[in-house]
């Protein structure tokens, strides 16, 4: 029941200001974003990347509302690289964007804008040798994400997406991208969506992993498994030796944080494991969804506002 009231909170800018200036906040959203700036995020990277870990950094932002701050978020990113670059980190690392933030729900030609902004960021990763991942967000987004995706690798073929297993539509999606070179981040979803396009039930949503899980794998694409479920991780090893993959021809990715210990367990016994590394101030609605999956976060971040 608390994850859909939590999602709902996730858009809301009064929530955001409230929990925003609660001044015992910070200590748990640093369990989940890297740092307020680059530079903090950039030790931790350089921590995961020495313990054989790979990242993909999210400098934090969505839903921007007016065409500068899609600029400015399009510069951070070009910053971003620039500092890959600096410390030779372009084959460990790479960048997820959303494209909200780079102006997609703008009404006047949103598509357009944020298409041109990330081909700049495709641009300057494929001369470092390092690629972009496009996150995935509400589903009124996915044609438009996926359009701007196929532009992008008519130049950069290994651009990346994420597909959702909660959209009903993601089977078909899935099918479509599973061709050689293409690279997917399969995850479960992470938004609010109605009954009329998504699976409502953690049971459905996980047999739906599971199915989209197989095309991927047989396919001729580079899957992505995203995810912390040990089941969704035991089938992905198990249909990957089924399909006759080598670690390194698919990958595991986990969002920084979460099941730290399992992520460096499977780095250990071989596997290729991306951390997913937010930073930047924009925190809130990233936060918030991570409240919204787990209850016993909502608890651990309630329980700092009781005197210790
Ligand atoms: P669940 O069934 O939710 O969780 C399985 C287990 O994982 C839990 O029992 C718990 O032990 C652990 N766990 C899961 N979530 C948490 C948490 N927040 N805190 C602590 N423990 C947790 N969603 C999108 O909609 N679009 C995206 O572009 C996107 N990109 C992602 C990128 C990566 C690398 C990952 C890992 C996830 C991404 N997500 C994205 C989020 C995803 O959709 C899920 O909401 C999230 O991963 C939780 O689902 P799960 O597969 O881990 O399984």
């Amino acid at each position: 029941m608390l994850g859909p009231v939590l999602l709902a909170a996730s858009r809301s800018d009064r929530m955001r200001r409230i929990v925003a200036a609660a001044p015992i906040t910070r200590p748990v959203v640093n369990r989940f974003v890297a740092g307020d700036e680059l530079h903090p995020a950039m030790d931790n990277v350089r921590e995961l990347t020495a313990s054989g870990l790979e990242v993909t950094l999210d400098h934090l932002g969505e839903d921007v509302t007016d065409e500068a701050t899609a600029h400015a978020t399009r510069d951070a990113y070009l910053g971003l690289l620039r500092a890959l670059r600096t410390e030779g980190l372009g084959t460990r690392a790479e960048v997820s964007v959303k494209l909200s933030a780079f102006g997609q729900a703008l009404p006047d030609g949103g598509h357009d804008i944020a298409l041109e902004n990330v081909r700049e960021v495709a641009e300057l990763a494929t001369a470092i040798g390092t690629t972009v991942t496009l996150d995935m967000e509400d589903h009124t987004t996915v044609d438009s994400t996926l359009g701007i995706l196929a532009e992008l690798r008519k130049e950069h073929p290994d651009t990346g997406a994420v597909i959702q297993s909660y959209l009903f539509r993601t089977e078909d999606d899935a099918r479509k991208l599973a061709v050689a070179g293409s690279r997917v981040r399969l995850v479960k979803g992470a938004y609010k969506e109605p009954a009329s396009v998504a699976f409502q039930s953690k049971a459905e949503v996980d047999k739906a992993y599971v199915r989209v899980l197989k095309i991927l794998m047989a396919g001729d694409g580079y899957p992505m498994v995203g995810s912390h479920d040990p089941r969704m991780i035991a089938i992905a090893q198990e249909l990957a030796a089924r399909y006759d993959r080598k670690p390194g021809s698919y990958e595991f990715q986990m969002l920084y944080g979460i099941r730290t210990a399992e992520q460096r367990r499977l780095a250990h016994d071989g596997e290729r494991m991306r951390i997913y590394v937010p930073y930047g101030a924009d925190w809130y609605g990233y936060f918030m969804r991570r409240l919204a999956e787990r209850p016993a976060n909502l608890a651990f971040f309630l329980r700092s506002f009781l005197p210790s």
